[in-house]
């Protein structure tokens, strides 16, 4: 069972604000900035590296795609940030991979 892959098929509902045949975006449950979307391939890749080896580029490049077009409906394509938490000592939460894009406010320099 995966939750994404829920999100994806509907059986769980979301806020949507982009799709497309290769990835949904939605609203994050818990936002930690004014926006605070997450890119989700439609097919379950479990992070970057299983997304690497088993994509042939097509997820990869409509997940780029989608940030963009994420950004500009947000309002936020002036700047915002993408992050990946790939795997548990990076604290990836959801074993299906996403890009959380955050944005609606000035970041500091410091990534992390
Ligand atoms: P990560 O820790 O990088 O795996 O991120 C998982 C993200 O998914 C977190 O920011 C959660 O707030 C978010 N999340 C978990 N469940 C849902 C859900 N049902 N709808 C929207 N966002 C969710």
């Amino acid at each position: 069972m995966c939750i994404f892959c829920d999100i994806v098929e509907g059986k769980i509902p979301s806020t949507k604000v982009y799709e497309d045949e290769y990835v949904i975006a939605i609203r994050d449950l818990n936002p930690q900035a004014p926006v605070h979307d997450l890119v989700i391939p439609r097919k379950h890749f479990d992070n970057i590296v299983d997304m690497a080896q088993n994509d042939d580029g097509t997820y990869a490049a409509a997940v780029f795609d989608a940030i963009a077009e994420v950004a500009k409906v947000e309002g936020t394509d002036t700047g915002f940030r993408v992050i990946n938490n790939c795997g548990a000592d990076a604290g990836q939460s959801v074993m299906h991979v996403h890009f959380h894009v955050l944005g609606g406010r000035k970041f500091e320099e410091k990534i992390i």
